[in-house]
């Protein structure tokens, strides 16, 4: 027998495309909870009918989510209250974060269910560096802020995901080539549909591909840190300043004198300098 669910928030993750990765525990969670609160009635509403369950839904979008929230929130001390987008995990690029700040603030349960998330599926089947990415989310449509926002980002050691549609795939990558170098890249699309594919190439290459053949469906773009022999390059013109800086100053006064001149932290610099005195 299922128990009935603590009163509280829960985060549900649900399927980006192949409705059989709903996990067995999301879908428990759904059949018990109180009310669903959606995105869209419609697209929950076939989920809901896929596994068979009838559960209240309530509407948390963008455009209710300010008026709907407080009594939301005030419902979750006698009640158990599901969060689901359209497709994924809530709050990623979708509406939730402030209804689990809110849900914190008032003192009841927040649970998450975790499950599919295009960002991470489609790192995963990108080939490209995993150990540090940042999720840039959807790049301004306008140009001159797109350009603005890659120029924020173009320094970060990381691999970058950004979620983006067809139509304006062939601009994105434009400007990313232009914006970041021509970086390796992948063009994740459709993932777990019938159409799945993942495009691997340059940012030149891939803006060219696309540029006159904007894909259907539904895109994560990923793009490679910025090329590591600049990074070597960078590093080693700081040691070379530092050591010529030690060769005639105290430690202090080098890394004083090298922070100023190449804009780069103090602190660590002067644990740069100590490793390079071998202290
Ligand atoms: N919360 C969702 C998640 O966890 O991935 C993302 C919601 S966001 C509004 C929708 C965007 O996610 C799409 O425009 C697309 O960039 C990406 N996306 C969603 N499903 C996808 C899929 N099956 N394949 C590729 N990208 C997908």
């Amino acid at each position: 027998m299922t128990k009935t669910l603590e009163p509280g928030l829960y985060i549900v993750a649900t399927p980006i495309g192949n409705l059989s990765d709903l996990s067995s525990r999301a879908a428990d969670i759904l059949k018990q909870a109180d009310v669903i609160a959606v995105e869209d009635s419609r697209v929950t509403g076939k989920l809901l009918n896929h596994l068979g369950i009838k559960r209240p839904m309530t509407p948390y979008h963008d455009h209710v989510a300010e008026g709907v929230r407080p009594a939301l929130v005030a419902r979750m001390a006698s009640e158990a209250v599901a969060l689901v987008s359209d497709a994924g995990t809530p709050l990623i690029s979708d509406p939730g974060y402030k209804l689990v700040r809110d849900a914190r603030a008032a003192g009841h349960a927040v649970t998450t269910i975790p499950g599919p998330c295009a960002a991470i599926a489609a790192l995963t089947l990108a080939g490209l560096p995993t150990d540090r990415f940042l999720f840039v989310g959807f790049l301004p449509s306008k140009a001159k802020a797109r350009a603005e926002a890659i120029a924020e980002i173009s320094a970060i050691r990381a691999t970058l995901i950004l979620y983006e549609s067809g139509p304006r795939l062939g601009a994105t990558l434009a400007a990313l080539a232009s914006g970041l170098g021509d970086r390796e890249a992948a063009v994740a699309r459709e993932i777990s549909k019938m159409f799945e594919e993942c495009v691997t190439g340059t940012l030149s290459s891939l803006s060219q591909r696309y540029a006159d053949a904007p894909p259907k469906g539904e895109i994560v773009i990923i793009v490679s840190p910025p090329r590591q022999e600049a990074a070597v390059t960078d590093e080693a013109m700081i040691d070379a300043a530092l050591r010529e800086a030690l060769s005639r100053l105290p430690p202090a006064k080098a890394v004083g004198e090298v922070s100023k001149a190449m804009k780069l932290d103090r602190q660590e610099l002067y644990a740069r300098a100590m490793a390079l005195q071998g202290k």
